[in-house]
């Protein structure tokens, strides 16, 4: 039998010589550039219409080189070897050896391709990082309170406590945080995380909690509601000096809508609850609060530096102060001029 192409004599397949069979049909063929897609928020690779996880990068342009290596119908792919050289962080330069199986016989070839590092958006990564949401927390404070770093802190403490209970499902996250007038709206996926994340707010900054709930749509023949909680953060802070009913007060601490307060002129201290302090105004924000030297101490008085007109001044120590070091808090305001303990 002879080869009806070159004439050779010996083995045949169909009408062809194994040399003359494979260089007709024995082919595999691949793009120039083959595009690997990664989420950008969850590193998933792109398959088809899937995402799945896979174990590294490298790993990922193997797998979609070879995915994207075809071969004709009656030639399988027995072996896939693929080397890469990475030409920069996002291409690859990949040589492929293929081993191609035809009518019983092995043929190998060599191709070559770039494969270039994309990134996407996995259909769970879109869901969250659209507009989908069940419910918004509301945070609210005063210019002051929520000023720049402090509204980055508690976006920041909002963000971290909803990674924390994603741990446990999935299906909880942030989808959008906004910068509205007068604070920040978190857009949460699950109604039930933005009330832990509110309640947590509110006893931890002394806070008004409210919750309201309204009908938002119909979906699959239920009712769907959407959840709002509003925090809305007091006008002062812990650290803070406040003046209330005539008096001056350093707030010690808050929490869950009590205010521990001393007052400035005694040395007295108070439990407030928040709603009681409604009308109080901030004398001295913490941040304002100035170290003076310290002249001379006695067992009732203690002698400091002004630390504006630089001249000494006596002020009244209250019962159980203490000085730990050579400086000592003093604050001026509208009622007084007061040392501070360091035992606040
Ligand atoms: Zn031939
Ligand atoms: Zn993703």
């Amino acid at each position: 039998m002879f080869c009806v192409e070159c004439g050779k004599e010996g083995e045949l397949i169909g009408p062809l010589c194994l040399e003359c069979h494979a260089k007709k049909h024995v082919h595999a063929s691949v793009p120039e550039f083959v595009d690997v897609v990664f989420c950008a928020h969850c590193s998933s690779l792109k398959v088809g219409d899937k995402w799945e996880d896979v174990g590294s990068v490298k790993e990922a342009v193997e797998q979609s080189l070879m995915r994207a290596t075809t071969v004709p119908k009656d030639v399988s792919m027995e072996g896939f070897q693929v080397r890469l050289t990475a030409k920069d962080e996002k291409t690859y330069d990949a040589v492929m050896d293929a081993v191609l199986a035809s009518h019983g016989h092995e043929f190998h070839r060599t191709l070559t391709a770039t494969a270039r590092i994309k990134r996407g958006v996995c259909g769970e990564c879109s869901k969250q990082k659209g507009s989908y949401f069940e419910a918004t927390l509301q945070l609210r404070g005063d210019a002051r309170v929520l000023n720049r770093d402090n509204e980055d802190e508690m976006r920041q403490r909002v963000l971290d406590k909803v990674a924390a209970l994603r741990a446990n499902s999935r299906g909880v996250f942030v989808s959008k945080v906004e910068r509205v007038r007068g604070g920040l709206d978190f857009y949460f996926s699950t109604a039930q995380a933005a009330r832990i994340v509110a309640r947590e707010l509110q006893g931890l900054r002394c806070a008004e909690y409210k919750e309201s709930t309204s009908l938002w749509g119909v979906r699959d023949g239920r009712d769907m509601y959407r959840v709002t909680f509003l925090v809305r953060l007091p006008s002062f802070n812990q650290g803070d000096v406040i003046s209330f009913d005539s008096k001056d007060w350093y707030v010690k601490s808050m929490s869950k809508g009590l205010v521990r307060c001393i007052q400035l002129a005694s040395g007295e201290e108070q439990h407030m609850r928040l709603r009681d302090l409604e009308g109080c105004k901030v004398s001295c924000p913490s941040a304002d609060l100035k170290e003076a030297v310290v002249l001379m101490e006695g067992d009732a008085e203690i002698q400091v530096l002004d630390p504006v007109t630089m001249s000494p001044i006596d002020l009244r120590k209250t019962k159980g102060f203490v000085r730990n070091g050579d400086q000592i808090r003093v604050v001026k305001t509208n009622l007084g001029t007061y040392v501070l303990s360091d035992g606040w």
